[in-house]
């Protein structure tokens, strides 16, 4: 760590374990491992790949990660406590030296007395002792004093001092629970490193960042610690993550970019142009779709609607655009391909967009992409990015797929759906009324599948412009199989077509068929961090 770069912030992504702790976030193995690709591509610098001792699933996902990476730190989350530790080892083992453990212990007033019910003294040497064990199984390990900013600053600097004489090479300083301000955050980073002699130094411990989006300060909180010397931010892709979401990764990187003058010489690894199709991806993964109005990569980020906004940016797009839609991957909204295009455009063009599609997956996209092509005279670049995500999200081996699909409304008339479904070998057709044909479609594929549900939010997003546009459904559902004991869980899913009421069914029966993937995974250990 010594021939550290005093000005290269390190981009820690933690979208695979905070920001799977947002509600109905659960990803499967293949999905993680399509993620952690994507953000090898991206040129994050740590992938926290998850807390392995909170179930089998995870341990078995931060395994695989770390055995698929080829670049990128891994790091797995333990508790201050042994059997953490050896958990998170032997699953960030396979990558090697670029294996991390992320150990954690809460410092402040409010976790020590009511979570923990421990005085200081033994908060520092359960740390200290945490860390020198985690330290003869790893090389790497970084700590983080739970709900830092909320500590006396003078107490932090002591557990700071502990861990870093105990072998921790990185010291994170994390706002927990979203309620630092800016100046106080910059200046507790500042006080620390007063207090704390090498701390931030090149040479010395790496100062972390963690941010809470709460009151909306996440990433204005990591830019104030960057400044007072942190170099290293931990984010997630699209800001998800527990409540409010953390410190978003496109912002805070694009942030230091733009505003070079409040961050002289400052550099990431981060390839921004590859920042939308990652942000798709996790969108469509998660089934966390984002406003429209989302910084750097919502929808109408590049969007001008004002005549007077236009015309300035034909004449001079710096009139109103500080970066550029190319700067951040954002796809070319003219036509791409058509229907005559062939295999190896189709996969040019995804690699242009920074999309890495599995060699086993390609046949079925190209299949895809024809069947697209006939339905829809231009292919654009949205179009491209929305299929692949649909084809990765049909891989589940056990899931329900659609046969066939038939349903009838009209004013006066009561909607009715026809629906088949297919699971394996085993094929199941059944009818049922609703609402309207969407409704219909739903209470069909309960009856087949036997689950209980109710849709909680809906969304409709046209994927490009056109009268025969795609449109992509995003559903969060609340489900359970019928008769099931126990409570409901929300889960996300998305559906793609160029008719509505099918988009519709696929993204509900993507519900249903993570509803199954997430059961049997195991009693998770709540986490915080
Ligand atoms: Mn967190």
């Amino acid at each position: 760590m010594s021939s550290r770069d005093p000005n290269r912030v390190l981009i820690f992504d933690t979208t695979l374990r905070d920001g799977e702790q947002s509600p109905g976030a659960s990803m499967n193995l293949s999905e993680k491992l399509e993620i952690a690709r994507t953000l090898e591509a991206l040129g994050v610098d740590i992938i926290e790949a998850g807390f392995p001792i909170a179930s089998p699933d995870d341990f078995a996902a931060v395994r695989a990660v770390a055995e698929q990476s080829t670049r990128a730190r891994i790091a797995g989350l333990a508790r201050s406590l042994k059997a953490d530790i050896d958990r998170a080892a032997d699953a960030v083992r396979p990558a090697g030296e670029r294996g991390r453990i992320h150990v954690f212990l809460a410092t402040s007033a409010i976790h020590r007395q009511f979570k923990l019910n421990k005085a200081k003294e033994e908060i520092v040497r359960q740390a200290g002792e945490a860390v020198a064990y985690a330290r003869s199984l790893c090389p790497d390990i970084e700590f983080s004093c739970e709900d830092a900013s909320r500590t006396e600053p003078d107490f932090l600097a002591e557990v700071v001092a502990a861990v870093i004489k105990a072998g921790a090479g990185t010291v994170n300083i994390p706002d927990t629970v979203g309620y630092a301000y800016p100046q106080d955050y910059a200046n507790l980073i500042a006080s620390l490193r007063a207090k704390v002699p090498g701390l931030g130094e090149a040479g010395g411990a790496v100062i972390s960042v963690h941010c809470h989006n709460d009151l909306g300060l996440a990433v204005a909180n990591s830019l104030a610690a960057v400044r007072a010397g942190a170099r290293q931010v931990e984010c997630t892709i699209n800001g998800i993550g527990e409540r409010a979401g953390n410190c978003a990764l496109e912002e805070v990187v694009m942030a230091m970019r733009v505003r070079k003058d409040q961050f002289p010489g400052i550099t990431t690894g981060v390839a921004s142009d590859r920042m939308y199709g990652a942000s798709r991806l996790v969108q469509s993964i998660t089934g966390l779709p984002l406003q429209r109005n989302k910084a750097v990569v919502g929808d109408n980020a590049f969007a001008h609607e004002s005549g007077i906004h236009q015309h300035g940016v034909i004449k001079n797009p710096e009139c109103y655009e500080i970066m550029t839609p190319q700067s951040v991957g954002f796809p070319a909204t003219t036509m791409v391909l058509g229907k005559h295009s062939g295999r190896a455009a189709l996969q040019q063009r995804f690699e242009a967009l920074g999309v890495s599609v599995a060699e086993a997956d390609m046949g079925r996209l190209f299949d895809a992409f024809k069947g697209l092509a006939d339905r829809k005279k231009e292919i654009y670049d949205g179009d491209l990015i929305a299929l692949v995500e649909e084809v990765i999200r049909g891989n589940r081996a056990t899931a329900w797929k659609l046969e066939y699909l038939h349903t009838s409304a009209g004013t006066g008339a009561v909607a009715t759906a026809t629906v088949r479904l297919s699971q394996g070998g085993e094929v199941r057709t059944d009818a049922a009324t609703g609402d309207g044909p969407v409704d219909a479609v739903i209470a069909t594929i309960n009856r087949i599948c036997a689950i209980e549900g109710t849709v909680e939010d809906y969304r409709l997003r046209a994927v490009t412009k056109g009268g025969d546009a795609q449109g992509e459904v995003s559903i969060r559902a609340r489900l359970k199989a019928a008769g099931a004991a126990g409570e409901a869980v929300v889960v996300g899913g998305k559906g793609l077509s160029t008719d509505i009421v099918q988009a519709s069914c696929h993204a509900y029966l993507d519900a249903v068929n993570r509803l199954g993937a997430l059961a049997g995974g195991g009693k998770r250990i709540d986490h915080r961090e």
